[in-house]
């Protein structure tokens, strides 16, 4: 039986960080034996803030290397870039006239973006989600390990495969959202506002390639508060955060220790914060050891891109001439 089909993919816009890990990048590499993967640095994505063009190339790479070094093995999935491969931006044309201005101006992360920066809103920006569904599309896929920021994105993949299915016939399956345990995870930002990001909230983000010092520093400054003041109590989101942080990279007694003293009134916020600022070092430092080995190694990861990319385009040049077909473009 042939394998099922999972794309997701990563934008280069800086060094990635626990989110991508525990949003996206452990669960890749839980299914690269089961599914058949397409995983791709997203570096048209990164152009929507016009990127400094030196930046670029640093930065695909880097997605890289930490990718594998979190894990991924190139022989198993393909790991390519996105503009190595032209038919995504043919996918993509297609699919644009298929969205409509209106419910691309709705979507909550335009809107932000919008209110982060007036000066910058150009059409890449609106047809973001246009994109990133040719991007899914592309290969057919039916399943997106992605993080709960991309719900609703993916929400509209899904709108643009049925819209084409009933205008052209039927041709893409519609793509879901994959989860282990029926969660999506969602890493928020250790000062409590928003999620880690690339590129934003950047001191209070953990990032992979964070030395040991600086991830003490950024967890020792993470914000708390004077506790609960009776048993049981529900956790602010921010507490909340920091024991699936240490869920995540902590023996499964310490964390009980400190859910109980949490329960019980009794929890010291700065006890937990040093156990969790050494055990997130101890996870981190691996990582970001061998993903600096592999980015010193440019042959190598360039090999590996040509694999990938290899891998994508033949399975999406045969989307793209099932496509055509049904629109009529194949004269
Ligand atoms: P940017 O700020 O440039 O958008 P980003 O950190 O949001 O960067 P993306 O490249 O947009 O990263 O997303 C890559 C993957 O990581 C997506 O699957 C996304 O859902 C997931 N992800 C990003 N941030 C988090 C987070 N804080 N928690 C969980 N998953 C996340
Ligand atoms: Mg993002």
């Amino acid at each position: 039986m042939s394998k099922e089909i999972v794309v997701s993919g990563i934008r280069s816009t800086g060094h990635l960080h626990l989110g991508n890990y525990f949003g996206a990048m452990q669960n890749y590499v839980k299914m690269q034996d089961s599914y058949d993967c397409y995983f791709f640095v997203a570096d048209y994505h990164a152009l929507t803030t016009h990127p400094d063009p030196k930046e670029l190339k640093p930065s695909v790479y880097r997605v890289l290397a930490e990718n594998i070094a979190s894990g991924l093995d190139p022989e198993k999935v393909a790991l390519y870039v996105q503009s190595d491969v032209p038919e995504i931006p043919e996918l993509y044309l297609m699919l644009n006239m298929l969205a409509y201005k209106g419910e691309l101006e709705k979507v909550p992360t335009f809107k932000d973006k919008v209110r982060q920066h007036p000066d910058n809103v150009n059409a890449g920006l609106l047809t973001y989600p246009v994109l990133m569904a040719a991007d899914i599309l592309i290969h057919r896929a039916v399943k997106v390990p992605v993080g709960k920021d991309q719900e609703q994105h993916l929400e509209m993949a899904r709108n643009f495969a049925n819209r084409f299915n009933s205008r052209y016939g039927e041709f893409f399956p519609e793509p879901q959202v994959f989860r282990f345990n029926d969660e999506t995870v969602k890493i928020m930002s250790l000062d409590g506002n928003g999620k880690m990001s690339k590129s934003e909230n950047v001191n209070a983000t953990i990032f992979l390639n964070d030395d040991d010092d600086t991830i003490r520093k950024k967890i020792m400054k993470a914000k708390t508060d004077q506790g609960p003041t009776e048993a049981n109590m529900v956790m602010p989101d921010y507490i909340q955060n920091l024991f699936a942080l240490m869920n995540a990279v902590s023996n499964p007694g310490v964390t009980d220790t400190f859910r109980k003293a949490y329960n019980n009134c009794n929890v010291r916020y700065g006890d937990m914060k040093k156990q969790l600022a050494e055990d997130m070092v101890a996870f981190v430092a691996p990582i970001r050891e061998r993903a600096a080995e592999l980015n010193k190694d440019e042959d190598t990861l360039r090999k590996i891109l040509k694999m990938g990319a290899d891998k994508a385009r033949a399975s999406s040049s045969e989307t793209i001439k099932g496509a055509r077909k049904l629109m009529g473009i194949n004269y």
